[in-house]
């Protein structure tokens, strides 16, 4: 039995991104990026106006004042991709709308509110306050120098990265592939769900489980029909599923019971199991192996203990597939609002409930089989073992997402 950390570091230890792909920004939404990118220009490209208002020189009005206004002569208009040919001539102004570019000569804005129009004299506007060079200017490069960076190899392209890479001109980005993750169930007991329930039937929810989570992690899940507890039946699916998919991820039958055929299935079809068994409560059996460059993930049959097992250890692995650089779950701090403990010998990843208010509570009973529990937490706290915390303990929770 290994610990977790050092799961974690042999799963990792033995993966290598999948080869990019170039990536329309309107479809690269989670993916990650396989390398940096620079901005191909200044962002704003040119000198622009933040207001509607009249773009004028700084200088002629440095003597403007509620008794003594200046007068300037409107010598033109320009719009948002619509610039003004001319130049601003000093005692001249120009009508300017948000957006626009600053017409040369001038070299600030004057707040259209902040303007009046002497009815006495046509084609002048009166201004009575002082304006700053480049007030109520967006200048050219200020939010992004041309080749500065945009974004990083191995950040994730969120909506506020694209939106960043779109207003710089960035139409496409090479992103990490998605890999296949094909789920197989095994067990004479499950049954799909949709179905009558016959006696000693149980429903199949771990691939239905998993396949989520394999989706939230950017794989492309692809579930197999359950299979039954046997070991030609076995090494059939294994074989399919490794010959369609990047990744194998197999639940129940990785323990010692006399119908736990995985692991003896996977070495059959000439798989090489590269550990089995991890210090962790929920998820103990947990096997991992590799099939020519590809992944098995053996995880326990428990509901809990392979979705567990599948977000602490086959997670990271399919988001350092993508090329992604931080593998970790998000995590929150929050306050116990009741003792958490762990009586047994093993890490117990407990779920819990971290409230709004950053309280944290237990989610329910923690038995491996438990459902309800698992869909009411929203994280998990690793407890050690044989530890008790008392309320008030700053703990972090892991959070599904
Ligand atoms: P196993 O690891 O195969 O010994 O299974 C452990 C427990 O998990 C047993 O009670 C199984 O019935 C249950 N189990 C195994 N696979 C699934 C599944 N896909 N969906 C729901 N329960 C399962
Ligand atoms: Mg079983």
């Amino acid at each position: 039995m290994i610990s977790l950390e050092e799961a974690q570091e042999r799963i990792l230890a033995a993966i290598e991104p999948l080869p990019a792909e170039e990536i329309s920004v309107q479809d690269a939404l989670g993916r990650y990026l396989a390398a940096p990118i620079y901005s191909p220009i200044d962002l704003p490209p040119a000198d622009n106006s933040a207001m509607d208002g009249y773009a004028v020189r700084a200088a002629d009005l440095a003597s403007a004042t509620g008794e003594n206004p200046v007068a300037l002569r409107l010598c033109g208009e320009t719009r948002a991709g619509n610039p003004f040919a001319g130049c601003v001539e000093a005692g001249a102004c120009v009508r300017i709308f948000t957006g626009a570019i600053l017409p040369r000569g001038a070299d600030a804005v004057v707040m259209q509110e902040e303007v009046k129009q002497a009815a006495d004299q046509p084609g002048k506007i009166i201004i009575s306050e002082k304006v700053k060079p480049w007030e109520n200017v967006r200048l050219r490069g200020e939010d992004v120098r041309e080749k500065a960076l945009l974004a990083g190899a191995g950040e994730e392209l969120t909506a506020q990265r694209l939106s960043l890479l779109a207003g710089a001109g960035v139409a496409a980005a090479p992103a990490g592939r998605r890999p296949g993750v094909g789920l197989l169930a095994t067990g004479d007991e499950l049954r799909e769900a949709g179905r009558a329930l016959p006696p000693g039937m149980i429903y199949e929810s771990n691939r239905i489980g998993l396949s989520a989570l394999a989706r939230q992690a950017g794989a492309i899940p692809k579930l197999y029909p359950p299979v039954a507890d046997d070991l030609e039946l076995t090494r059939q699916a294994l074989r399919r599923a490794f010959q369609e998919c990047d990744v194998v991820v197999t639940s129940g039958g990785v323990s010692v019971g006399a119908t736990d055929w995985v692991r003896q299935a996977f070495a059959e079809i000439g798989g090489q199991l590269d550990f089995w068994t991890v210090a962790i409560r929920p998820g103990r059996p947990f096997a991992f192996g590799r099939h020519g460059g590809k992944l098995l993930f053996g995880l326990p049959g428990n509901p809990v203990s392979a979705l567990v097992s599948f977000f602490l250890l086959a997670r990271p692995a399919l988001l350092r597939l993508q090329g992604a650089r931080d593998l970790r779950p998000p995590a929150s701090w929050g306050t116990l609002a009741e003792p958490l403990g762990n009586r047994g010998e093993r890490r117990h990843f407990a779920r819990v409930v971290l409230d709004a208010g950053g309280q944290v509570r237990s989610a329910g009973s923690q038995a491996s089989h438990i459902l309800s529990s698992m869909a009411r937490a929203n994280g998990l706290v690793d407890v050690p073992p044989g530890t008790t915390w008392p309320a008030g303990t700053p703990v972090a929770v892991l959070r599904w997402n």
